[in-house]
C-alpha cells in the first residue's frame, strides 16, 4: 500500500524549485541551527521554500509551552494564506539541527509565484488553505479567555470564527487554571474576555476594531494611496468585484464593517449556488473567494466601517478622486466606488424585544449558537428560504423547534426541498396564522414567549431558551443618506437607467448598467435595487461590475 501524500505538506520537486526561485524576494540564505526565520506575530513575515536541512514550526499552546506543528524539509514552502497579505505569522519557525538554507517570498512574490505558475501554485494554495482549516480546527491562534455565556466571549468567538481566523476558548467556567489567571489579572468584568494573540500580546475587554487591528486583520492603510476601486462591503457581490477587478490588474481595497461573507457568510448550508451538488457552508463559499481575492493581490481591511462617501453628487468632476470616511478616521481615495453592503436583518415587532437581544435572540443560526441551546426547546420566526435552512440545521441539536409563520403555510415562501425536509423532522413545529407578541422572564435560560394566533386572537406561552429570527433583510443604505445617489422607496440603490427617473439625465450622460446616479459609483448584490436576493446573482453582478469599471476609466479618466 502507498502513502497518500499530504496535501498540507507539498514538496517541490527540483525542477519545481528552479522556476519557484526566479520568484523570489532576496537571494537564498543560510540559517544556523535554532536559528528563527519567522516568528508568531510577525507582520509581512515571508513564506520559505526550504532548499536544504530542516525548519521547524511551532505555536503557543495553551499552556505556555511550544507545540510542534510539523518539520518542513527540502522542497517544502513554509505558510498559510495569511502569508499572501502580510498578515502576522500564527506560527514561528527556526532551523532544524543542521540549519537551513531557504528562499524567502514576501506577500507581493508570493502571489507572482502562485499566479504566474500555475502547477505551483495550485499546490501551494492548497496547501496555504488547508493549513488554515488544520488550525481552525486545532485553534492555533489566537486563546480567548472568559465564560462561554456571556455575550462579549460569544462577540469575540463570532468575530473571529466569521473572519476565518483560528481561536480556542479557555472557559473560565470550566477551566480552573483560566479562572485563576482572571482573578488575579482582571480586576474589572469590563475588561473581559482576554484575548491572547499569538505573540502573546493580551488584549482585555478588545472591541472587534482593536481585535482586527492587533491580529492583523486589519491592515495598514496608506491615506495617501489613490485606488483604482474601493469596494464596500466584502459580502459574495463584493468578493467577486475583488476577484475579478484584481486579477484584471486594477488597485483593489475591500472594506468590510465586521467580516468577510456577509449574509451568505452566516448560511449553514447553501445547496442551490452553481457547482456544489452536496451544498457548502457560506463561511467555507465565500473563506475560498476571500482567499481568492487575495491571491490577485486585492488588499483587504476588516472591520472598517465607511460612513458617508464624499462625491460632488451626479455632475461631478469625475477627474476628481471620490473620498470615503471611514470608522478609523481614514479617508479613502479612489477613482471609482463600488457598493456591495448588501443587507440587513430585520427586527421583528415584539414587545420587549432589545431587552433579550444581547443574550437570547439570534438573527442568524451558527455552530455556536446551536451548542449553546442544545437539548433545550426555541422559537424560530420566519417562513423564507434562510428560515428553512436554518430549522434544517437547528433541529438536530434541539428538545423542540418551535416555527412560527405569518402565511398560511411554508409552501408559499420556502423552496420545496426545505419544506419537505421539515415535514420529515419530528421535533419541528409549524405554526401559520401566527405571531410572537411579548418576551417575559429572565434574559438567560428558559424565558416566556408569547404567540398570537391571526385569526383566533388565541395566546399561547412557550417556554423556550433561544429565539431566532429570519424575517427578511433591508438593504444598507442609511450611511449613503448625505450623498446624493439615489435610492428607490425602500432603500435600495438605482443603477443604469432607472437612475433616469429619480435623476433626469441626458443619452450623453447614461449610465452603465451597474452605475449609480453618481458618475464613476456603482452597485451590485442585494443592495441594488431589482437585483436578485440570491449569492449566485451577487457573484454576477461583481463580474459584471468590472468590465463597466474598465468603460468608465476609459471614457472618463
Ligand atoms: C441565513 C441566510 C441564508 C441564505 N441562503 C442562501 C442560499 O442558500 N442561496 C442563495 O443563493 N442565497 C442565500 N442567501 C442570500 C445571500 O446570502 C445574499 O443574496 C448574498 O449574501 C448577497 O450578497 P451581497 O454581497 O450583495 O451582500 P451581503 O451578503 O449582505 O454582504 C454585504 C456586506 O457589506 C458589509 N457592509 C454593510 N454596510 C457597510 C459599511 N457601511 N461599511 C463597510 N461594510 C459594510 C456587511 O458587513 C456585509 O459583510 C441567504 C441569506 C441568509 C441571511
Amino acid at each position: 500500500m502507498t502513502d497518500t501524500p499530504d496535501p498540507r505538506f507539498p514538496l517541490l520537486g527540483v525542477e519545481e524549485r528552479r522556476r519557484a526561485l526566479h520568484f523570489t524576494s532576496s537571494a537564498p540564505r543560510r540559517f544556523p541551527a535554532g536559528a528563527p526565520l519567522f516568528a508568531a506575530g510577525d507582520r509581512d513575515s515571508p513564506a520559505f521554500l526550504i532548499l536544504e536541512g530542516t525548519v521547524e514550526v511551532t505555536v503557543r499552546g495553551t499552556d505556555g509551552g511550544d507545540a510542534t506543528l510539523v518539520e518542513h524539509g527540502p522542497g517544502s514552502i513554509t505558510g498559510e494564506v495569511g502569508q499572501l497579505a502580510g498578515h502576522p505569522a500564527l506560527a514561528t519557525g527556526r532551523a532544524g539541527p543542521r540549519g537551513c538554507l531557504a528562499a524567502a517570498f514576501d506577500a507581493d512574490h508570493l502571489r507572482a509565484l502562485i499566479v504566474g505558475s500555475a502547477d505551483i501554485g495550485e499546490k501551494v494554495m492548497h496547501a496555504f488553505v488547508s493549513r488554515r482549516t488544520t488550525m481552525i480546527g486545532r485553534g492555533t491562534g489566537a486563546t480567548i479567555v472568559g465564560s462561554a455565556h456571556t455575550p462579549e466571549v460569544q462577540r469575540v468567538q463570532r468575530f473571529l470564527s466569521r473572519n476565518g481566523y483560528p481561536h480556542t476558548l479557555l472557559d473560565t467556567e470550566n477551566d480552573t487554571d483560566a479562572g485563576e489567571l482572571v482573578e488575579r489579572l482582571v480586576t474589572d468584568d469590563a475588561l473581559l474576555p482576554l484575548v491572547v494573540c499569538p505573540n502573546g500580546t493580551v488584549l482585555n475587554g478588545p472591541t472587534d476594531a482593536e481585535i482586527g487591528i492587533a491580529l492583523g486583520l486589519t491592515p495598514t492603510l496608506d491615506p495617501t494611496a489613490c485606488h483604482d476601486v474601493v469596494i464596500v462591503g466584502a459580502g459574495p457581490a463584493g468578493l467577486a468585484t475583488a476577484v475579478y477587478a484584481a486579477s484584471e490588474g486594477l488597485s483593489v481595497l475591500i472594506v468590510d464593517a465586521h467580516s468577510f461573507g456577509g449574509q451568505a457568510g452566516a448560511s449553514n448550508r447553501i445547496e442551490n449556488y452553481l457547482g456544489f451538488p452536496a451544498g457548502i457552508t457560506g463561511q467555507a463559499l465565500t473563506g475560498r473567494a476571500f482567499t481568492q481575492a487575495q491571491k490577485f493581490g486585492a488588499q483587504i481591511a476588516i472591520p472598517i466601517d465607511v460612513s458617508h462617501i464624499q462625491c460632488g453628487g451626479p455632475s461631478r468632476d469625475r477627474t476628481i478622486p471620490i473620498t470615503l470616511q471611514t470608522s478609523t478616521g481614514i479617508a479613502l481615495t479612489t477613482r471609482a466606488v463600488v457598493i456591495a453592503t448588501g443587507a440587513r436583518y430585520r427586527r421583528p415587532p415584539i414587545h420587549d424585544l432589545a431587552r433579550y437581544e444581547s443574550t437570547a435572540v439570534s438573527y442568524w443560526a451558527s455552530a455556536i449558537e446551536a451548542e449553546e441551546c442544545r437539548g433545550t426547546t426555541a422559537l424560530l420566526v420566519g417562513g423564507g428560504n434562510s428560515a428553512g435552512q436554518a430549522a434544517v440545521y437547528l433541529a438536530p441539536h434541539l428538545e423542540q423547534l418551535h416555527v412560527i409563520i405569518r402565511g398560511e403555510g411554508l409552501h408559499t415562501s420556502m423552496s420545496r426541498y426545505l419544506v419537505e425536509r421539515i415535514a420529515d423532522l419530528p421535533n419541528v413545529h409549524v405554526h401559520t396564522r401566527s405571531e410572537v407578541v411579548a418576551l417575559r422572564g429572565p434574559i438567560q435560560g428558559y424565558f416566556q414567549a408569547t404567540v398570537r394566533h391571526r385569526s383566533t386572537d388565541v395566546l399561547t406561552e412557550y417556554g423556550i431558551s433561544r429565539l431566532f429570527s429570519f424575517i427578511g433583510a433591508d438593504p444598507n443604505t442609511a450611511w449613503l443618506s448625505e450623498c446624493a445617489v439615489a435610492v428607490d422607496d425602500h432603500g435600495f440603490i438605482l443603477t443604469g437607467a432607472a437612475t433616469s427617473h429619480a435623476n433626469p439625465v441626458t443619452s450623453v450622460d447614461r449610465r452603465a448598467p451597474l452605475e449609480t446616479s453618481v458618475p464613476g459609483i456603482f452597485a451590485v448584490g442585494d443592495v441594488r435595487a431589482g437585483s436578485t436576493k440570491r449569492v449566485a446573482a451577487a457573484v454576477g453582478d461583481g463580474a459584471a461590475v468590472v468590465a463597466q469599471l474598465h468603460a468608465y476609466y476609459a471614457t472618463n479618466l
